[in-house]
């Protein structure tokens, strides 16, 4: 039997109707000509389904076709963002802000630019895991040249004030970057609310084929994004490579639906989400991790005090869920997301991340109320005879 899947922050299935469409890009009897291929038909169809996804792919975030670059994922985005404002700067000459609680493919690529002598501070949350205005205003130094803050975390869904951060960035005239990628999908995005002159998204988080995303660049912008990967010339220099049709067409595709269905689809899974909270609330000793502020409709992370992350969720084994600890070649360590947040490290180890998404039911949820309250309540017996 399949497990029950609130992992959708971790990834998301193919949409049907996506699949369905990309198959016809691969083979023989379907249009899988080079994009830029020139010479001849097949070429052209493929140019134009790249085209038409680029565009979906715009109309979802409020710009312009020619402000998307195509690229492997959001991890290779932010790298680009990243590394491609600061090849512009000799490093003693560039200072980065970016968030303590940023994903690994905005911190790393941070941090290996501080290894080059580039400044860098990151800025920490607040109890609730956002990071504030003011807290990116008062690291601000006279060298800040980028600012870089996700939208939505992707272990807590809790969200941040980015139009507010935008705006800052704006009027102190450095480039703001927010890695979008628990964003899509779940929230209405826009790069002119926010004022972003970079935004990275990913095709896998919002029922798109994994291995593809984008980064948005603004196109009135001065700013001249560095590539860092150089071949033919693709993507106006920014990065080169064939494109992907197929996967192309299903990020497209998949953009288009959210577009048509985020309103209904955020309410229904937001309701989901609600009914989960409510069926396990009353365990005691039991919070939401960032369950002060607005999340993403479908993140619900829970720190269950008197029980271990890991057993936990070897006891819920028919329920696919993230605990809040991460491997790491050594040991099992804390989220370090959670522990800025000021938790415990017996806490953070003691919670578990459910995501719920576009094809998760009622029955399931009340499935897995049932099965998580038999698995705390054993385990805080065990602990309890135990001591
Ligand atoms: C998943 C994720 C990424 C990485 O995206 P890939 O497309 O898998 O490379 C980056 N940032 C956030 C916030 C994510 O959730």
């Amino acid at each position: 039997m399949n497990p029950i899947y609130m992992d959708y922050a971790a990834t998301t299935p193919v949409d049907d109707r996506v699949a369905e469409r990309m198959a016809r890009f691969l083979t023989r009897d379907g249009d899988y000509g080079n994009p830029a291929s020139r010479s001849h038909m097949l070429g052209w169809l493929a140019e134009e389904a790249v085209e038409e996804a680029r565009n979906d792919v715009a109309d979802l975030i409020g710009a312009d076709s020619r402000e998307i670059v195509w690229t492997s994922g959001a991890t290779e985005s932010n790298n680009l963002a990243l590394k491609g404002v600061a090849d512009n700067f000799a490093p003693e000459d560039c200072h980065i802000i970016v968030g303590a609680t940023e994903h690994k493919a905005v911190l790393d690529p941070a941090h290996y630019l501080a290894g080059k002598g580039y400044g860098l501070t990151v800025v920490q949350p607040n109890e609730d895991g956002v990071i504030s205005v003011e807290a990116v205003r008062e690291a601000w130094q006279p060298n800040t040249r980028l600012v870089s803050v996700m939208a939505a975390n992707n272990e807590t869904g809790v969200l941040n004030p980015v139009a507010g951060i935008g705006a800052l960035c704006a009027e102190r005239d450095a480039w703001f970057h927010v890695d979008a990628a628990q964003a899509v999908g779940k929230i209405p995005v826009d790069v002119n609310d926010w004022q972003v002159t970079l935004l990275s998204i990913s095709g896998h988080k919002f029922y798109g084929p994994k291995g593809v995303g984008a980064l948005y660049k603004r196109r009135r912008s001065t700013l001249d994004l560095q590539a860092q990967i150089h071949g033919g010339g693709h993507e106006r220099g920014m990065r080169s490579g064939t494109l992907a049709t197929h996967q192309l067409v299903g990020i497209g595709d998949a953009a288009r639906i959210v577009r048509d269905e985020l309103a209904e689809e955020a309410e229904r899974i937001g309701a989901l989400r609600d009914r989960l909270w409510a069926g396990i609330e009353d365990l005691g000793d039991i919070q939401i991790n960032g369950g002060g502020v607005p999340r993403t409709p479908g993140h619900l992370n829970v720190a269950f005090g008197g029980v271990d992350g890991e057993a936990l969720m070897m006891a819920l084994r028919t329920i696919a869920v993230s605990t809040g600890s991460a491997c790491t070649s050594a040991s099992v360590e804390p989220s370090y997301v959670l522990k800025a947040m000021g938790l415990s490290d017996q806490a953070a180890h003691g919670s578990l991340r459910f995501s719920l998404g576009r094809y998760t039911t009622e029955n399931e949820v009340d499935t897995a109320i049932h099965s998580i309250r038999e698995a705390v309540t054993a385990l805080r017996k065990q602990a309890s005879v135990a001591s």
